[in-house]
C-alpha cells in the first residue's frame, strides 16, 4: 500500500512526463465576457474538456465549428483561476526551463487583461505578469539549498524597432538584438536590467514601464495595440555545490492580430499593419517549424522571433493564450484567432515520433488512471 503523499507525487511525475511527451506548445483559449449584456454571441458552447464551439451568427444553421485546446476559459473565469493553470509552467522556470507565454488575439479581446490586469486594478485583479513574479519570489525565498537572483527587462517592439521601457533615457530607442547560440539568454545586452527583491519592486517597475510606454505617444491605446510588449524575467540559481542554473521567462503581450484593410490604410497605419502581419506570421512559421522539428527554424525573419530565439524550441516551453471576443461582429476575427491557435497546438502531433509517443502517452494515461483509483479507494 502506498501513502497519499507518495501517490500525489507519482501522479505529479506522470503528469510531468505526459506534458513532456505531448510536446512543448500548449494553447489555452480565453473568452472575454461580453461588453454589453444585449450583444449577440458567436460562441455557443464551452466544454470543460478544452473545447469551444463557435457559430456563424448570421447564417445560423450548419456553420458551427468546434476547436480543441489544452484548456478553454469561459467568460466568468477569474484571474486567479487562469493563473492556477499557468503556475506549473511558470514554476518550471525555477528548474531551469525557458518559458515563453504569449497573449494573442484581436484588439479588445482581453490580452492586456490577462497579462497585466485592468489598469488601476486592485492587486487581486493583477494578471499573469505580477502573479508570476510574485510566485518566483516565494519559491526563491523558500529554497534554502539554492540561491536565486531574479532580474527583469521590459521592452516593446514597434515597427520592427526594439525600445527599452525601463530606461530613463528615452533617446535609447533602438536596441540591438544579439543572438547567442549558447543559451546565454541575454539577447538584449543593452537593455536595462533591474534587480528585483520584492513584489513591490515588481509593481514599481511595471508602472515605470507602462509610463514610458504611454509617454511615447499621445494615442497610447492605439500604440499599445500596435506594438508587442515583452517582460523578460531572468533567473539565476546557484546551489551549494556552486552549480549555476540560468533560465528565462518571457511574458509577451502581442500586437492586435486583426487584419487591417490594406486598401484603406495609408502612411503610418499601413506601415504598422505590414510590420504586425509580418511578425505574427513569422511567429506562426517558427512555431510550425519547431513543431515539425525542421532543421531550419526561421527565427531571423522578425525582431520578435529573433528576440525570443533562446526561449522558443529546445527544451523551452511555450504557452499561447488565444483570446477571443464573444460579440457577433467579431466572428471573423474570432475564427481567425482560433485557427491560428489550432495550428499551433495540433501540428506537433504530426512529428516523426507521433506513433511511438501516442502509445507511450496511452500507457502513461493508464497508469494515471490506476493511481487515481488507488487514491479514491483510500478516501
Ligand atoms: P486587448 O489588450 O486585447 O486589446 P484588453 O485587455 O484591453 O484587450 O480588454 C479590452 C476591454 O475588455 C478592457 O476594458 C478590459 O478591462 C475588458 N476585459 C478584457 N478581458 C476581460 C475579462 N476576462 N473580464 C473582464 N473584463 C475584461
Ligand atoms: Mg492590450
Amino acid at each position: 500500500a502506498f501513502g497519499y503523499n507518495q501517490a500525489v507525487q507519482e501522479n505529479r511525475n506522470l503528469y510531468n512526463m505526459l506534458q513532456e511527451l505531448r510536446g512543448n506548445i500548449r494553447v489555452f483559449c480565453r473568452i472575454r465576457p461580453p461588453l454589453h449584456s444585449e450583444s449577440i454571441s458567436s460562441i455557443e458552447h464551452v466544454g470543460n474538456d478544452g473545447s469551444v464551439m463557435v457559430c456563424d451568427p448570421v447564417k445560423l444553421q450548419n456553420t458551427c465549428k468546434i476547436f480543441q485546446f489544452n484548456k478553454v476559459f469561459g467568460p466568468t473565469t477569474t484571474q486567479d483561476e487562469v493563473y492556477k493553470e499557468t503556475q506549473p509552467l511558470i514554476r518550471s522556470v525555477m528548474d531551469g526551463y525557458n518559458v515563453c507565454i504569449f497573449a494573442y488575439g484581436q484588439t479588445g479581446s482581453g490580452k492586456t487583461h490577462t497579462m497585466c490586469g485592468p489598469s488601476g486594478g486592485l492587486p487581486k485583479d493583477f494578471g499573469i505578469n505580477y502573479m508570476a513574479l510574485n510566485d518566483l519570489f516565494n519559491i526563491s525565498t523558500s529554497r534554502a539549498d539554492v540561491k536565486y537572483d531574479i532580474r527583469v527587462q521590459m521592452v516593446e517592439i514597434y515597427n520592427e524597432q526594439v525600445r527599452d521601457l525601463l530606461s530613463e533615457d528615452t533617446t535609447s530607442t533602438k536596441l540591438d538584438i544579439r543572438t547567442s547560440s549558447n543559451k546565454g539568454l541575454l539577447n538584449l545586452p543593452d537593455a536595462k536590467i533591474c534587480q528585483v527583491q520584492s513584489p513591490s519592486d515588481v509593481i514599481n517597475l511595471m508602472q515605470l514601464g507602462e509610463k514610458h510606454r504611454a509617454s511615447s505617444s499621445t494615442a497610447m491605446n492605439h500604440r499599445s495595440s500596435r506594438s508587442h510588449s515583452i517582460l523578460t524575467v531572468l533567473v539565476n540559481g546557484k546551489d551549494i555545490a556552486g552549480n549555476v542554473n540560468r533560465s528565462s521567462l518571457h511574458l509577451v503581450d502581442l500586437a492586435g492580430s486583426e487584419r487591417v484593410d490594406m486598401s484603406e490604410a495609408t502612411g503610418e497605419r499601413l506601415k504598422e499593419a505590414q510590420h504586425i502581419n509580418k511578425s505574427l506570421s513569422c511567429l506562426g512559421d517558427v512555431i510550425n517549424a519547431l513543431a515539425q522539428k525542421n532543421s531550419h527554424i526561421p527565427y531571423r525573419n522578425s525582431k520578435l522571433t529573433q528576440l525570443l530565439q533562446s526561449s522558443l524550441g529546445g527544451n523551452a516551453k511555450t504557452l499561447i493564450f488565444a483570446h477571443i471576443s464573444p460579440e457577433a461582429e467579431s466572428y471573423a476575427e474570432t475564427l481567425s484567432t482560433l485557427k491560428f491557435a489550432q495550428r499551433a497546438s495540433t501540428v506537433e502531433l504530426g512529428t516523426a515520433h507521433a506513433n511511438k509517443e501516442s502509445s507511450e502517452i496511452r500507457e502513461l494515461k493508464e497508469q494515471v488512471d490506476t493511481l487515481k483509483k488507488a487514491l479514491a479507494s483510500k478516501e
